[in-house]
């Protein structure tokens, strides 16, 4: 593994932080921790950000310069995110166009689809969400029920979506539906984009114990949508599929540690305000976590090194997740602990620590066992295809 950044990476670095020093709006500063992203103004916000953002050159930095990126390379991008964490700016809102569906048009796309689609993601004009999970079809997302039939050049959408986060925001949605119910189960299923206006689509905002609703339940009543949103052709869905969620565990993978190590060091600041750093079974508690976030970094690092040489990440590219969603509940657990029951107040309230993003922090990180693969699922994976166990 090679640690060192290029001198031209370094100045890349270097380029980004003056230019966050100058840029971030002090309203947006500190918000990457325990961030809310779902109430309509606050996205307003983050949209006028990634386009400032955009502006400066700084968003879709390893995009191909084609597409309308930078044409760096995934390490500028990691740097980017490290430069981001330490100048407390929020991630971007377009998560899903950014890290998700833009790359899977730039791979299964047809050139009328990355003209029309690619350029608004970067500049965050039309927010992007992934209509995949359905009610019977969560880690078991081969079962998804919803139809789509193709009536001459439109196809005909009915079913329902469920834990679509952002869907209340988005312009657009990119979601899988059965094609073929007679294929076997990978192989009936297409990929779609669909424009979240259509008529015939209803969202349902679901409340999450956090108190906010940032995923949804999505209806579609006979929603019509042109043959030509199809991406990778009719019944390739599966495939199409497996190369968004690639992207986005891939992402996740490297920077993952750099949002947990933004989390660490605010709870490092709360033990020491709250003259905790001399009880010893506290110290070996946050000893642990620093030591995780150390193993998180590297094990990123072994991911990354692999796909510099030319390799693919591989299953073992799930242990990332499994150890970073233990880690993440660990730390908020660590600074529930801390706070005591002043742990528990929430936003809004004089008394809240940090204002409120501590009690925030710690019913989020629930989810983090299971969105993006389950800690079971994952597991299995480990099990079976790492360690090459028997299925049953
Ligand atoms: C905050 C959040 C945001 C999300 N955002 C989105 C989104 O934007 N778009 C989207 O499409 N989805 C989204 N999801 C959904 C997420 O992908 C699913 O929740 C996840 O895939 C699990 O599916 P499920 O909820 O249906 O649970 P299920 O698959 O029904 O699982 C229930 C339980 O059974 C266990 N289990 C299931 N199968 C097995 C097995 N074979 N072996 C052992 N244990 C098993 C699971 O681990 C889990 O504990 C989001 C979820 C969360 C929490």
């Amino acid at each position: 593994m090679d640690f060192q950044f290029t001198d031209a990476q370094q100045a890349f670095r270097k380029d980004v932080r003056e230019w966050l020093e100058a840029n971030l709006p002090g309203d947006l500063k500190d918000r990457g921790f325990a961030a809310t992203r779902p109430d309509p103004e606050a996205v307003e916000r983050l949209r006028a950000w990634q386009r400032r953002m955009h502006e400066g050159g700084y968003v879709g930095v390893y995009w191909p310069r084609d597409f309308g990126g930078r044409g760096a390379s995934i390490v500028e991008e990691i740097i980017l995110y490290q430069e981001m964490a330490r100048a407390g700016a929020p991630q971007f809102v377009n998560r899903g166009g950014l890290s998700m569906v833009g790359p899977t048009l730039m791979k299964h796309g047809t050139p009328a689809q990355q003209r029309r689609f690619l350029p608004k993601i970067l500049t965050a004009e039309e927010l992007w969400c992934q209509g995949f999970s359905e009610p019977n079809a969560g880690s078991d997302l081969a079962n998804l029920q919803m139809r789509a039939v193709l009536e001459g050049d439109t196809f005909v959408l009915n079913g329902q979506k469920v834990w679509t986060s952002m869907a209340h925001v988005a312009e657009w949605c990119f979601l899988l539906a059965r094609t073929n119910p007679d294929a076997p189960r990978h192989k009936g299923i297409s990929f779609l984009l669909v424009d979240m206006a259509s008529p015939g689509i209803t969202v349902r905002p679901l409340k999450q114990m956090t108190g906010e609703s940032e995923f949804n339940e999505v209806f579609f009543d006979h929603v019509r949508v042109p043959a030509e949103n199809l991406v990778g052709g009719l019944d390739h869905g599966w495939t199409v599929a497996l190369t968004t969620l690639n992207y986005e565990r891939d992402l996740l993978t490297f920077i993952r540690h750099i949002s947990f190590r933004n989390a660490l060091d605010r709870l490092l600041d709360l033990v020491r305000q709250r003259r905790h750093a001399d009880d010893p079974v506290l110290r070996q508690r946050v000893a642990n976590l620093v030591i995780g976030e150390r193993i998180l970094q590297l094990n990123g690092y072994r991911g990354l090194t692999k796909i510099l040489r030319g390799g693919q990440p591989g299953p073992e590219g799930s242990t990332a997740k499994l150890y970073w969603s233990q880690l993440d509940q660990a730390l908020a657990e660590v600074g529930s602990h801390v706070l005591g029951p002043f742990g528990q107040i929430g936003a809004g309230s004089a008394w809240a620590p940090d204002g409120g993003q501590w009690a925030f922090y710690e019913l989020l990180a629930q989810a983090s066992g299971i969105r993006a693969g389950t800690s079971e699922i994952l597991r299995n994976i480990l099990a079976e295809r790492v360690l090459g166990l028997p299925k049953d």
